[in-house]
């Protein structure tokens, strides 16, 4: 968060150890696994106050923004975003806050289009989707995930928190979907109390559209949510309730390293999927990779600290230090949060979610 104290790693110090952790020419971290993925985060502004993210009380009018110089430029992406492609990232997902509000997204959108072999994807709360959505798939926009946390307006409202109704949403999945930014995936944080009686219309509206729901846990990320546990709903119990009404069969993982667990109807009205970062850690195959909007590099979503690339960039580093010094930090990477949280971990001051990115 751009108001906490952050101790940051000057990554300068790393540079000499690029060949650390190498294995077959590919990066690994200290527990073996690959860098493969990248999220960039290009904006910390949101347009929704998500209770369990943005919580107003906190994101209020007086919040202490990134200022637009702290912004990574569209060409300061785009060359990290190289950098990191020649280290073994095969897929960069854009997010935010809410990425449709950067101005010119789809420049940027049409730039790392340009980098061969990857897949590129982004997050939304899909607010803006209909306006955006043809100039995003004609930028070279490959699929977009939409967050959507209730069918019915009132909680959905409450849920965003800024009164947006719930129409505009499934109007933008409709517009993704004629532009061809399929297949659609949706994410509904469940938070117990609060929206979990909209899983099963959830559930019943999805299912037989083609478009892949997922039920993600309600995570401890940041210090602003009030996260308690017992308003963490386990995925098994969603599943659970699922398959109640819609029987279900659990289906393997289509690449490995994949969070979401999957299940499929039985009587072949699509999948869903579960993201159990609480209940059901999957640490172990974590190959993913956080940049900040201000070009913080994170290599964990509850991490403390990150290390600042804006400064090798804007320092005149070459493409080769900058690229020693990814190596070097996921090389020494050790982040395995999920597996060993406890009362005291979920206390800590961590990163805000819509800073590093979701
Ligand atoms: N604004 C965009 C959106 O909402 O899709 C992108 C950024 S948002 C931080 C990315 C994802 O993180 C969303 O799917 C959101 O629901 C999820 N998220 C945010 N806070 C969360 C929390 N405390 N627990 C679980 N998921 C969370
Ligand atoms: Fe905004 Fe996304 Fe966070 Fe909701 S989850 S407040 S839409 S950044
Ligand atoms: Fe990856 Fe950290 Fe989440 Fe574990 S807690 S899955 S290491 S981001």
């Amino acid at each position: 968060m751009n108001n906490l104290v952050i101790p940051l790693v000057d990554v300068r110090s790393l540079i000499p150890s690029l060949a650390a952790g190498e294995v077959g020419g590919l990066l690994a971290d200290t527990r073996g696994r690959r860098l493969s993925d990248l999220r960039i985060s290009v904006t910390d502004h949101c347009n929704f106050r998500c209770v369990y993210c943005m919580p107003k009380t906190v994101f209020g009018r007086d919040y202490p923004y990134l200022a637009h110089g702290e912004l990574l430029s569209f060409e300061e992406i785009l060359r990290i975003a190289r950098l990191f492609v020649q280290r073994g990232v095969r897929k960069i997902r854009l997010t935010g806050g809410e990425p449709l509000l950067r101005r010119n997204i789809e420049r940027l959108v049409e730039m790392l289009a340009s980098i061969p072999g990857l897949e590129l994807t982004l997050t939304t709360n899909g607010s803006l989707l209909r306006k955006k959505a043809h100039a995003l798939r004609e930028a070279g926009l490959q699929r977009v995930t939409v967050s959507l946390d209730a069918l019915d307006d009132a909680t959905f409202r409450k849920m965003n928190d800024v009164d947006f109704p719930v129409a505009q949403v499934l109007d933008g999945i409709a517009a993704a979907e004629a532009a061809g930014l399929a297949p659609i995936k949706v994410n509904m944080v469940v938070k117990r109390g609060s929206n979990d009686h909209a899983i099963l219309p959830m559930a019943r509206y999805f299912k037989g559209r083609g478009q892949i729901l997922r039920f993600i846990e309600f995570m401890d990320v940041g210090a602003s949510n009030g996260w308690k546990l017992d308003e963490v709903m386990p995925s098994a119990e969603v599943v659970q309730l699922i398959n109640a009404e819609m029987p279900l069969e659990a289906i393997g993982a289509n690449y490995p390293g994949e969070v979401a667990e999957r299940w499929r109807y039985q009587d072949g009205g699509g999948e869903i999927g579960v993201i159990s970062s609480v209940t059901q850690a999957f640490c172990s195959s974590c190959t993913r990779v956080r940049l900040s909007t201000d070009g913080k590099l994170y290599t964990c979503l509850f991490a403390q600290g990150g290390h600042d690339l804006r400064a090798l960039l804007r320092t005149g580093k070459s493409d080769e230090q900058i690229t020693a010094a990814i190596g070097a930090i996921w090389s020494a990477r050790d982040d395995r949060y999920s597996e060993i949280r406890t009362a005291a971990t979920t206390a800590q001051e961590k990163i805000e979610m819509s800073y590093i990115g979701g």
